[in-house]
């Protein structure tokens, strides 16, 4: 019989991924939505797919007139319940790519719970094949996306990752506690979201950046121990791989170092690759000097996964005729190459590709030199002899460490920029000579001693910004510098990074009320505005403050990488675009003319937008 929408079935006595031959000649109800229906010569086929599996359901006059009458009906994504008996399957029928392969349901009542207009995309198991359906029609009909097992088995990964956090933690003493989302500004270097108050006019709530501040409060609160899986949310102008809301493990211990922090953090890891990949991951992880990464692979999160290292031959050039190489020596510049095995019989093609392309187009170079040492022992340089003579060729080939065989680029240029742009021709050269291991290769790697200031290279403005965040501590060491040389500090701090993906970073915190204000000095924060804006902290380093350090890792990234998706929008349940909307609920909207007057606020258009 069919009836629409009545459930006279009850309770499913399987899911869609269960039934296998142990349950032959059982009578079973199973539930779900119609993944594709096959009519081949009266007798008609259904996949039924629920989140747990697909299984194949028979429809034949010869069990049931009625309910194969009724199975004329369905179209691709009803909602249906059936009752039948497990029977085996022919054994040229057989699937042994599913779970429910060996066994079908012949069906003798049907009921179709629901219709279905047609699916904007297909849906079918049987085509999972996320890539070539266009992404907005994905993110505008997200549910539709997510009934395909691929973005499914993405969040089921996500919810195991909470949970093994969440019992790491647990297990070593940590504490989940929740910290505010209407708060005060937190400077992580984004801009904040605002959430105006309706009660003092005039005034705003900032989401969180992160909970930096109320987790180093709890710390002075004598928690000892915190964690939190929490949201964070920046309004940065965004790149492919950001998100404006996005989740953080985040965490703080009391009489921290370095060392313990990492460790917490690498048993975390140990557990999540073991438990979530089956690999077994060798602690502890590598470091590195943030100094180091520049100037060996030009970033300070390396993809380790392959070797193109850089090399500074600085030396090597000194004294050479060639007036570029002088003139950047001459400005404190640097001369960089790369050694690349085996090349050295590259067409001219794709050295011109590398130069126009790679090196000036896209890392915005001067210009590309190279030296190939020919198989027949020559030795080719892109320079001519009389600019800059064959022993500095040999010279600079030497001290790279080249053979009869082998590639040399060279860039030159003002540091630390020449370094980070021959870092972008080692990943640029990693891709063209598929240099990335297609398995899974997982590098980790702990980046630590980053300076604790910077320079903004895209302001004119004469000042300091943290490169963490103002509550890193200085390293003691260098504390004499903070006024002399404050480029020269180095910051308590180390960043994870995984395959050339920063996954978290932490630091040693500041517990120092002097300190601290020293800090706000360096960054142009006057005792006022710290005082408006973190009196809060400095008040509480007055009662007790003890030493603290912590960490928060990207937890959306973690799984992007886990589950090798090539995008954060994957591994989220409801992502924003890259231009910061959610094009499902049609989000950011308008709000009613009432609202805003409650609010007290006044829209005023932008001259572009009118
Ligand atoms: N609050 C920092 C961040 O979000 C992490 C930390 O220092 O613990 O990057």
């Amino acid at each position: 019989m069919t009836h629409f929408g009545k459930d006279t079935h009850g309770e499913r006595s399987h899911t869609c991924g269960s039934l296998t031959l142990a349950e032959v000649g059982k009578t079973v109800t199973l539930k779900g939505w119609v993944d594709t229906r096959r009519d081949l010569g009266g007798v008609i086929f259904i996949d039924l797919r629920d989140r747990f599996g697909l299984t194949q359901v028979v429809f034949s006059p010869q069990d049931n007139q009625t309910a194969h009458a009724a199975a004329e009906a369905l179209r691709s994504e009803f909602v249906v319940s059936v009752q039948g008996v497990v029977q085996e399957r022919d054994a040229e029928n057989v699937n042994p790519k599913l779970p429910t392969g060996q066994i079908e349901i012949r069906v003798h009542d049907l009921i179709i719970l629901n219709a279905s207009d047609p699916v904007p995309f297909s849906l079918s198991a049987h085509e999972e094949k996320s890539g070539k359906v266009n992404e907005e029609l994905r993110l505008r009909y997200r549910y539709l996306d997510m009934r395909r097992l691929g973005l499914q088995q993405n969040l089921i990964l996500r919810h195991k990752l909470y949970q093994i956090t969440r019992r790491h933690f647990s297990d070593n003493d940590f504490v989940e506690v929740e910290t505010p989302v209407l708060m005060k500004s937190t400077p992580e270097g984004a801009r904040d979201y605002l959430v105006p108050s309706r009660v003092h006019p005039g005034h705003f709530f900032a989401l969180p950046q992160s909970p930096q501040t109320y987790k180093q409060i709890l710390m002075v609160a004598g928690m000892d121990r915190y964690f939190q899986i929490t949201k964070c949310f920046r309004d940065e102008d965004l790149r492919a791989d950001r998100q404006p809301e996005f989740t953080q493990i985040d965490v703080e211990m009391t009489f921290a170092t370095e060392a313990s922090v990492q460790r917490i953090i690498e048993g975390l890891m140990v557990k999540v690759w073991q438990e979530l990949k089956g690999v077994t991951l060798q602690t502890p992880f590598r470091r590195m000097t943030y100094d180091a990464a520049i100037r060996t692979y030009g970033v300070d999160k390396p993809d380790l996964r392959f070797g193109l290292p850089l090399f500074d031959l600085s030396t090597a050039f000194n004294g050479s005729p060639f007036r570029i190489f002088n003139q950047v020596l001459e400005n404190k510049g640097a001369i960089v190459g790369i050694l690349v095995p085996g090349e050295s019989e590259r067409g001219r093609a794709w050295l011109d590709k590398m130069d126009k392309d790679v090196a000036r187009k896209k890392l915005g170079a001067a210009g590309l030199i190279y030296f190939k040492w020919q198989q027949d022992n020559t030795i080719y340089s892109s320079i001519k002899a009389e600019v800059l003579p064959t022993e500095f060729v040999k010279k600079g080939l030497e001290a790279i460490g080249a053979q009869k065989g082998d590639l040399v680029f060279i860039l030159a240029g003002p540091q630390p920029k020449v370094f980070e742009q021959m870092g972008g021709l080692r990943l640029a050269l990693a891709n063209e000579l598929n240099l990335i291991p297609d398995g899974e290769a997982w590098e980790f790697l702990w980046v630590t001693d980053f300076p604790l200031v910077e320079r903004d290279p895209n302001s004119t403005e004469d000042r300091w910004y943290a490169m963490h965040h103002p509550f890193t501590s200085p390293n003691p060491d260098d504390l004499p510098l903070m006024k002399t040389d404050p480029g020269k500090v180095r910051a308590r701090a180390y960043d994870i990074v995984l395959n050339g993906f920063e996954i978290g970073g932490g630091s040693i915190r500041i517990h120092n009320r002097e300190v601290q204000q020293q800090m706000f000095e360096l960054l142009g924060i006057d005792a006022e505005e710290a005082q408006a804006r973190f009196g809060f902290l400095l008040d509480a380093f007055r009662f007790g403050a003890p030493p603290h350090g912590g960490v928060a890792l990207g937890l959306d990234r973690m799984v992007m990488l886990l589950t090798g998706s090539p995008s954060l929008r994957d591994v989220i349940a409801f992502p924003k675009t890259a231009s910061a909307q959610e094009l499902m609920v049609q989000s950011p909207d308008s709000v009613d003319d009432h609202q805003l007057e409650e609010l007290h606020i006044r829209i005023v258009m932008p001259e572009s937008k009118k």
